[in-house]
């Protein structure tokens, strides 16, 4: 059992329900949704960060953004727009150190978002 949540459920030992399977990026349901649309894009392998992944790779987070925007198509809301997040750190309330680009949408989103 790996010891972090996002690449469990990367190995399949964590249930979730996967909206988008690639070579190196997997889109799955947030299990708390704060919008109608919540998906969480991840990067397979394990970084930290947004930073720590492009980083490492400066094209697999286009790869992630490209993935989100295939996931608000397919939830109906690429048109009527959607926001893209990277939560990264603590004040940000980043809570799993594994990068994820949250995708929102299906209502209006505000701004600033507090
Ligand atoms: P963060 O606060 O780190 O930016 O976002 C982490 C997100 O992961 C939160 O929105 C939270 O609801 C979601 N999350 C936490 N644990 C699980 C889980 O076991 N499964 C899924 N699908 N999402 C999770
Ligand atoms: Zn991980």
């Amino acid at each position: 059992m790996t010891e972090c949540l996002f690449c469990g459920i990367v190995a399949g030992e964590i249930p979730a329900t996967v909206v988008r399977d690639e070579e190196r990026v997997l889109a799955f349901a947030d299990i708390q949704p704060q919008a109608p649309t919540h998906v969480l894009v991840i990067t397979k392998d394990h970084h930290r960060t947004a930073a720590d992944a492009a980083a490492a790779d400066p094209t697999l987070l286009g790869e992630v953004v490209a993935a989100a925007h295939q996931v608000a198509e397919k939830a109906g809301i690429a048109a009527s727009g959607y926001r893209l997040v990277f939560n990264t750190g603590p004040d940000a309330n980043q809570t799993v150190p594994h990068v994820h680009c949250h995708v929102l949408g299906g209502r209006d989103m505000t701004w600033p978002p507090g």
